[in-house]
């Protein structure tokens, strides 16, 4: 047995499902190098670097980096989905008070922290 994470329905096994992957990983340009960046000392800067590292929490760290979603849905949400993709979690809660997307992640499981 699935559930939606759509609307919540219950989908049977062996029902038509979907599954949704999301990756949501950061882009960069490609690092210009000058030969001043090479021969510089690069101490200080990684040593602020590393210190402001250990003061943030390694799971948010993580999420802005990179972060995989696996989401299943019954037939109707797949169509809601698949129509406008960014406005899903929006036209789900439809009646009920604004779509909180941290909310939805963490009802997923995900982005869960010690607070
Ligand atoms: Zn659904």
């Amino acid at each position: 047995m699935y559930q939606c994470d759509g609307c919540g329905v219950s989908i049977v096994r062996k029902a038509l499902r979907y599954q949704v992957s999301i990756d949501v990983r950061a882009a960069y340009d490609t690092l210009e190098v000058s030969l001043w960046d090479l021969v510089r000392d690069h101490r200080g800067e990684l040593e602020a670097l590393v210190g402001a590292l250990d003061e943030t929490d390694a799971t948010h760290l993580e999420e802005q980096v990179y972060k995989k979603m696996v989401l299943d849905l019954c037939p109707e949400c797949q169509r809601k989905f698949v129509q406008s993709p960014l406005r899903f979690g929006a036209e789900s809660a439809t009646g009920g008070p604004p779509a909180d997307i941290d909310t939805f992640l963490r009802s997923l499981g995900y982005g869960k922290r010690g607070e």
